[in-house]
């Protein structure tokens, strides 16, 4: 079955056709600027060039319409049809309490993600608009949603409720939702399988540090934990985000600076982090990692910040769960950054997890860290979240 695995942004929407047999990506791509000027859809077959095209995209409609000419162009296409696409994945941001697991999409389930909205203002619409292009240019391909809260939705109450008046959970769902389920979930199963044992028989933390970055503790194959809470501000320090802070912050930097609140909040968002931290030099690991070892005082005190957060979380997180058998780090900075690692293993060694020097230098590959016999086994595990995907869409479609 060919699936194609749709990731739509406000202004994006990135693709992947996938053979769910083989499980091999056919083409990927990705429609930028959608709605704005110099929009231009980036194409690339398995085993052939990346190919970019300037075309005006003014909606999602148009970018999804672009996507099927190029999935099915004699050159640079897979496939010689759109009859050939037999279903459609699409990653949804915020499912809020209504969704513990991946749906097929049919009107009534496009309502609900609507009233989930105002959850993820952002993304939602974005998310839906994308749905409602491909109904349009695709009518009667089933169409599975895969929502990035779904896998955390196990959290207990203790986890996920704030220490705030009980009214605002009741009348507002303010409660933590987590994000990047499908990488956690992903992730954990995978331990589970490269270790030969049972995922209902491990804690795992699983650490997908990317340029968003979340961190999870996996209780017998359930989330039980997760950093990131209401949005996805919460948590860990990331490319751009700010992760925790004291929400006094917020009204203190406004006053001072003589700016709204929601400014702050966009600051939060988009200048902080390692980007804030660095006094604005990169969000990039890669840019950090190398300037902090040319001497780079900024960018040493932003990766310190960022690893000593990491390590804290995992800490936290091996109480959670009284114990801890494994940690996986995964995504850009995870499974790549090797000096992002290196500062994390700092703090985590009294868990048992004897982290070889050697071993840690390896990159974007499924491999054990730790010294054999380590009480807690330390790995990298790269993820797969357009997989996932997929395989949830063909599991759903073929139920
Ligand atoms: P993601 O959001 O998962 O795509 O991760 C993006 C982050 O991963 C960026 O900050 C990159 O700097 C980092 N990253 C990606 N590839 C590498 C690499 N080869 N070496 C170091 N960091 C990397």
């Amino acid at each position: 079955m060919n699936i194609l695995v749709i990731n739509c942004g406000s202004s994006s929407l990135k693709y992947q056709l996938i053979d769910s047999d083989s499980e091999k990506v056919l083409a990927k791509g990705l429609c930028d600027r959608i709605g704005i000027d110099g929009s231009a859809i980036s194409h690339q077959k398995d085993g052939g060039e990346k190919v970019t095209t300037e075309v005006a995209m003014p909606d999602h409609t148009a970018a999804v319409k672009f996507v099927i000419e190029k999935l099915t162009d004699p050159e640079v296409g897979v496939v010689k049809s759109l009859s050939e696409i037999d279903a459609v994945g699409h990653r949804i941001v915020h499912g809020g309490e209504k969704f513990a697991g991946s749906v097929i999409l049919t009107e009534e389930v496009m309502q609900a993600i609507e009233e989930c909205n105002d959850l993820a203002p952002l993304h939602n619409p974005a998310n839906l608009i994308g749905i409602r292009s491909c109904e349009e240019i695709m009518p009667g391909v089933p169409m599975v949603g895969v929502f990035d809260t779904a896998f955390h939705q196990t959290m207990p109450p203790k986890a996920y409720l704030y220490g705030l008046p009980y009214g605002y959970y009741e009348k507002h769902k303010v409660r933590r939702y987590g994000f990047h389920g499908t990488s956690h979930d992903f992730v954990s199963k995978r331990v589970a399988e490269i270790l030969g044992k049972n995922v209902e028989d491990l804690k795992i933390i699983v650490c997908h540090l990317g340029n968003g970055a979340s961190i999870s503790a996996v209780k017998n194959g359930q989330s039980i934990d997760t950093s990131m809470g209401l949005t996805p501000l919460e948590g860990l320090i990331m490319g751009t985000r700010s992760g925790d802070l004291d929400p006094a912050i917020v009204t203190f930097i406004a006053e001072k600076e003589g700016i709204s609140t929601q400014e702050v909040i966009n600051i939060c968002n988009k200048k902080s982090g390692v980007l804030g931290l660095s006094a604005g030099f990169s969000s990039d690991f890669r840019d950090l990692a190398q300037a902090a070892e040319d001497g780079n005082g900024q960018a040493e005190i932003a990766l310190e910040t960022y690893a000593y957060r990491v390590g804290k979380y995992i800490g936290a997180y091996a109480a959670a769960m009284n114990g801890v058998d494994v940690i996986a780090f995964t995504a850009g900075a995870g499974e790549n950054n090797a000096q992002v690692r290196a500062l994390v293993g700092q703090y985590i060694g009294f868990l048992g997890t004897n982290i070889d020097p050697e071993k840690n230098k390896v990159r974007g590959e499924e491999v054990i860290l730790s010294d054999e016999g380590s009480k807690v086994v330390t790995m990298i595990v790269p993820t797969n979240e357009e997989l996932a995907i997929a395989r949830e869409t063909l599991r759903l479609v073929n139920a």
